[in-house]
């Protein structure tokens, strides 16, 4: 193990970067061709070499290989290139990624902790190689973004959402841990896979699968007893038993339902604020009723009960579509506790209503928000008639990727004669209607859950509250000025997300010390505690 081995540890490289006297120290000397340049100039290498791959697997590909060889140069050149990069380590790429996961395996990432490990696993935190874990992204792989139960493949999305919480929030990469727990998989072709990486049965029972989950929470609060860990793409019939078993329990949260819930209301904090109408006035249309729907229609029935309407009344203002038509309680089908407590009581069974159509044709929505991962269900007839009754339609058309958007940005504009206020989950560019550019948003969890995570790790919260959570919706919604929110655009560029996320960060753990849920000493400055927290891809010269 010669000093040289430096240049194999991906947390202390610096390639290129090293100077002639760290290459002296470091018997480096003639290791390294004899140029030292700064990490700007390997930046601008790396770039044109990320740009030269045409498919954007090789992309993915290349960054992770970077980050395996040199993770600050990794960061620095996402960090630079956030926009541009964002859409490859994470969604839609990294989708690709995990459905290829077996086929593409370079090098392990992050821990897995399978049915085999059962017992093992307190013993088993002891072999991670960084002594210190902040943050944990959690996934058992069923219902990894929209593309189904992928098992252990599923391991890219820990790995790419912790790589988000560096660079969106300056988590510092050595305290994060990407984690999967291998319940198996029930999807055929993996099971057949000679390439497949995963333990090869079927999902367990749950009778099985609640005690490995519970294990692992365990073990890994033991371990470090002060962690975030966030759940993430577990499918509907296990994520919201997990969140409410463990919320109060553990400091963690679901992104999916109230990562999503955030975001989603912050963009409809703003849609409001852009068709001046009071909120109790609106009427919500929901097509999908799954962890995302609820999660969304849970955090913006906070915000009626904050303007004094009451849970009662607030959830009149609410229907839901499902797979099976509108949500009644008389629809004669065993309801879900999230969907029974949206479950309208004004239908009998004749009025049953079947199609999307309907609903709109009857309520005559403010506001229609497609979280069904349905491509293209907000037809022409569908949005023309919600354009009919209001002024300025909310449209939100959620779901990712683009082909699965409900509707389109130019389609919603177009059909409601440039009338609506637009979000969508996948970015869609501004479509010029009529001569004026309209700027549709996107719904990015990405705008929230760096900062809340930031936030409730660094005070130490004992859980992470719902009030945490809308206060992080209310931030993220004063980053877009009254001018540009009265234009229709909502949610603020990409390209501030540090400074978003750090303000989020501030917020939350203000909140958190209102509430008594911080463990830390209230700090003179929360702002210097954050900022001198935070991680900047810059090579340290004092290693
Ligand atoms: P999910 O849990 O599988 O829920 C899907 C829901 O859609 C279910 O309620 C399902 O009905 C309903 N549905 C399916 N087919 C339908 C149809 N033909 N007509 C009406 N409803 C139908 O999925 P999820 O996690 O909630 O995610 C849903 C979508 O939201 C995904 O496409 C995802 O990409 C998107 N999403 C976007 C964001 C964002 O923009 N920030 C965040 C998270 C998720 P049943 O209940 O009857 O099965
Ligand atoms: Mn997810």
């Amino acid at each position: 193990n010669k000093p040289s081995f430096i240049l194999r540890n991906p947390s202390a490289n610096k390639g290129t970067g090293f100077s002639q006297e760290e290459r002296n120290r470091y018997a480096l000397r003639g290791l390294l061709p004899p140029k030292q340049e700064s990490i700007k100039e390997q930046s601008a290498r790396c770039y044109q070499q990320f740009i030269s791959f045409q498919n954007d697997l090789d992309k993915y590909i290349y960054l992770n290989s970077l980050r395996d060889r040199n993770e600050t140069l990794f960061y620095h050149l996402l960090m630079n290139n956030l926009e541009l990069m964002f859409p490859i380590v994470y969604t839609p790429t990294v989708g690709e990624a995990c459905q290829k996961f077996g086929n593409e395996f370079r090098f392990a990432q992050g821990m897995y902790f399978a049915s085999g490990d059962k017992g093992h696993m307190r013993s088993m935190m002891d072999n991670w190689v960084n002594d210190q874990v902040d943050i944990i992204v959690v996934s058992d792989g069923s219902r990894i973004l929209g593309l189904g139960d992928l098992g252990t493949n599923g391991m890219g999305i820990p790995v790419g959402k912790l790589q988000l919480y560096v660079a969106g929030a300056g988590f510092p990469p050595e305290r994060t841990l990407p984690v999967i727990i291998d319940a198996g998989t029930n999807t055929q072709k993996y099971l057949n896979d000679d390439f497949y990486l995963g333990e090869k049965h079927p999902r367990l029972p749950n009778d099985q699968y609640y005690p490995l989950v519970d294990e692992f929470l365990q073990a890994a609060f033991d371990k470090w007893p002060n962690v975030l860990v966030q759940f993430e793409d577990f499918s509907n019939d296990h994520c919201f038993h997990l969140l409410d078993h463990y919320r109060n329990k553990y400091l963690c949260f679901n992104d999916d339902i109230q990562g999503t819930g955030s975001v989603i209301l912050s963009g409809f904090i703003n849609a409001v604020r852009a068709v001046q109408k009071p909120l109790k006035d609106h009427r919500l249309v929901f097509l999908g009723a799954g962890s995302a729907g609820i999660g969304v229609a849970d955090c913006i029935m906070t915000l009626f009960e904050e303007q004094g309407v009451s849970k009662e009344d607030a959830r009149k203002c609410f229907w839901f579509v499902d797979s099976k038509g509108l949500i009644t309680t008389t629809r004669g089908d065993e309801l879900t506790p999230q969907k029974k407590s949206y479950a309208r009581e004004d239908h009998t069974a004749e009025q049953q209503l079947k199609t999307l159509l309907e609903v709109v044709k009857e309520v005559k929505p403010t506001a229609l928000i497609g979280l069904s991962g349905i491509g293209r269900s907000f037809t022409q007839e569908i949005v023309e008639e919600m354009a009919k009754h209001v002024e300025k339609p909310i449209i939100f058309a959620l779901s990712n990727p683009t082909n699965n958007a409900e509707c389109t940005a130019e389609q919603a504009y177009t059909w409601t004669d440039g009338r609506c206020i637009f979000a969508s989950g996948s970015p869609f560019k501004p479509v010029e209607y009529k001569g004026v550019v309209h700027v549709p948003g996107q719904g990015n969890n990405m705008y929230i859950f760096p900062g809340l995570g930031l936030g409730s790790s660094l005070c130490r919260a004992k859980h992470v509250t719902d009030e945490m959570i809308i206060t992080a919706a209310k931030t993220l919604s004063t980053w877009v000025p009254d001018q540009e929110v009265l234009q229709g655009k909502i949610y603020p560029g990409l390209k501030n997300i540090r400074a978003i996320s750090t303000q989020i960060a501030i917020k939350v753990i203000e909140k958190a010390f209102e509430q008594g849920m911080a463990q830390i000493e209230r700090p003179e400055s929360i702002e210097a505690l954050v900022k001198s927290y935070q991680y900047l891809p810059e090579y340290d010269q004092t290693k």
